[in-house]
């Protein structure tokens, strides 16, 4: 009976986020369609689909693709605004979530865990939430490199030593 009401409650949010992130998709790309130097409306090339990994499950939303602009000197090329937002096609949420829950429980309970309380059924795999805590950990490892050598070199050498 509850597992029951759970799985409902995890279909409708499922079904709510569809049409949220679909609708913000639209308005966001009716913002990517016009050059940014002249304003001229670019000339679709053709339209695909992309999927995005979200905290409700996985939506997949159109995703156009353009030609870009003639003011360009270069020559023309295709501009695919999507895949240039959504870089690892996640929504913040979702890998915040992943990372937070993978840093206090092995990778596999972490994963069975979101997909237990959220409707993400084949949203997320144990891998991928591996993949996502290492790319993380990579960028972390960046930062404080990139921070320790803008540090003054007296005070980089002192925190190196310790
Ligand atoms: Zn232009």
């Amino acid at each position: 009976m509850i597992s029951d009401s759970l799985a409902e409650g995890r279909s409708l949010l499922a079904k709510v986020q569809v049409e949220l992130v679909s609708k913000q998709v639209d308005e966001w790309l009716s913002d990517q369609i016009h050059c940014r130097c002249c304003g001229a409306a670019l000339r679709h090339k053709d339209r695909r689909s992309t999927v995005v990994r979200t905290v409700y499950g996985k939506v997949t939303v159109n995703s156009p693709r353009l030609w870009s602009c003639a003011c360009q000197r270069a020559p023309r090329s295709m501009v695919h605004p999507l895949s240039k937002a959504l870089t690892n096609r996640a929504t913040p949420e979702l890998k915040c979530l992943q990372a937070k829950w993978a840093s206090h429980l092995p990778y596999r309970q972490a994963t069975a865990m979101l997909k237990e309380v959220l409707p993400l059924d084949k949203g997320i795999s144990f891998s991928g939430t591996r993949n996502r805590i290492r790319a993380i950990g990579k960028q972390l490892d960046a930062d404080i490199e990139r921070d320790i050598a803008k540090l003054p070199q007296s005070v980089a050498d002192v925190q190196i030593r310790k």
